[in-house]
């Protein structure tokens, strides 16, 4: 729970959503660091997937086919997704996937579970994709939602990138809308890295209170942002893929390791 600090601004919040661009469970961690360019301020430009972010889109495509029991080729996934020059590491990545999803226990399972979250009521209902967001709604999809057989639920990702603890507050936003939308007493989180040299998988498990007190943080989170009218440069502008850092004058110039091609 030491990523998760509640917020604690006492300023009056004002319920009005126009216009602001609600942080997915994946940026949720940046929106703490800088809320500006969630805000009506900015208006972000087009952005398409980097190599690496295309790899990360085709690794989850080919576990979601798997699960779903669909014959698939990775080569076509590749394809498809326009990486066909990391062939061979993608279809390592696929059968480390089979071997971990194989060694599942399950009640039932749901790939790529998208789950829409009203930030004022914390409403959770199922999604069709990442695009099925209404007014007030952020999404939250984590690549696998599963309930084992003791009754505990589980929150999946895989990552293709380097460690960050911004995907630990990604996976505890799965856990509380999992938690609201199927029901549990605890909730394990998984992340799943994957490198050349094969998946290493990170878990962490709260229990009821953990859960409420990440929803909590959440909610208040949620009050708080339409507030962050500044923006705060730091790290987290380029750590975070701060979709606004190509506008920002604010923003510090990118690392050199964000220059370079990244290895999964
Ligand atoms: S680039 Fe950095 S300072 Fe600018 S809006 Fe994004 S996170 Fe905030």
């Amino acid at each position: 729970m030491n990523q998760l600090a509640l917020a604690s601004s006492e300023e009056e919040y004002s319920p009005d959503d126009e216009g602001m661009r609600w942080p997915s469970a994946s940026k949720l961690w940046l929106s703490e660091k800088c809320g500006y360019s969630f805000t009506t301020l900015t208006k972000w430009p087009d952005d398409p997937p980097g190599p690496a972010a295309k790899f990360g889109i085709a690794a989850g495509r080919c576990a979601e086919l798997y699960v779903l029991g669909k014959e698939y080729s990775v080569a076509n996934v590749a394809k498809e997704n326009d990486i066909l020059d990391r062939l061979e590491d993608l279809t390592n990545c696929d059968s480390d996937f089979r071997h971990i999803l194989d060694c599942d226990q399950f009640e039932w399972r749901v790939p790529e579970c998208f789950m829409a979250v009203h930030v004022e009521t914390l409403d959770v209902r199922r999604a069709d994709s990442h695009r099925d967001k209404r007014k007030g709604e952020t999404l939250i999809g984590p690549d696998l939602v599963f309930k084992d057989l003791n009754g505990a639920l589980w929150v999946r990702d895989w990552k293709c990138a380097r460690k960050s603890d911004s995907h630990w507050t990604q996976e505890k936003a799965g856990a509380f809308a999992a938690q609201r939308l199927f029901g549990a007493d605890e909730c394990v989180l998984e992340l799943v890295y994957w490198s050349k040299s094969g998946p290493l998988r990170l878990k962490e498990t709260l229990d009821g209170f953990d859960l409420e007190t990440i929803q909590a943080w959440f909610s208040q989170h949620m009050k708080r942002l339409p507030m962050m009218t500044e923006p705060t440069p730091g790290a987290h502008c380029h750590d975070g893929w701060c979709g606004a850092r190509a506008i920002c004058e604010a923003a510090p110039p990118a690392p050199r390791r964000y220059t370079k091609r990244k290895v999964a």
